[in-house]
């Protein structure tokens, strides 16, 4: 793919710990990533159905209504696999 994606990543948002469905780890920051137009030094809390990567393992959830993080349904995995802002977010290193 070589079409360019305009992302705005936002300055990170403080949340109530939540510990990530894989390895435990407590996660209480999201650095917010958009594919729309936003002022980047505006902090951005997840939302219900945002795709959350773990800041420690890399697992793949996603933000449930009311808080925390839930496993992905297929039909959701299904959609976001292979897209490229999350294939980009997993190949970087920690
Ligand atoms: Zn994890």
């Amino acid at each position: 793919m070589s079409q360019k994606m305009k992302v705005t990543i936002h300055n990170h948002s403080r949340h109530a710990p939540v510990r990530c469905l894989n390895c435990g780890a407590t996660n209480d920051a999201a650095t917010c990533i958009s594919t729309e137009d936003g002022d980047p030094s505006q902090p951005m809390m997840p939302e219900p159905g945002n795709i959350i990567v773990c800041a420690s393992c890399k697992h793949i959830m996603q933000w449930a209504d009311g808080g925390g993080f839930e496993e992905l349904s297929d039909e959701t995995a299904r959609e976001v696999a292979g897209h490229p802002l999350l294939v980009k977010l997993l190949a970087k290193k920690p």
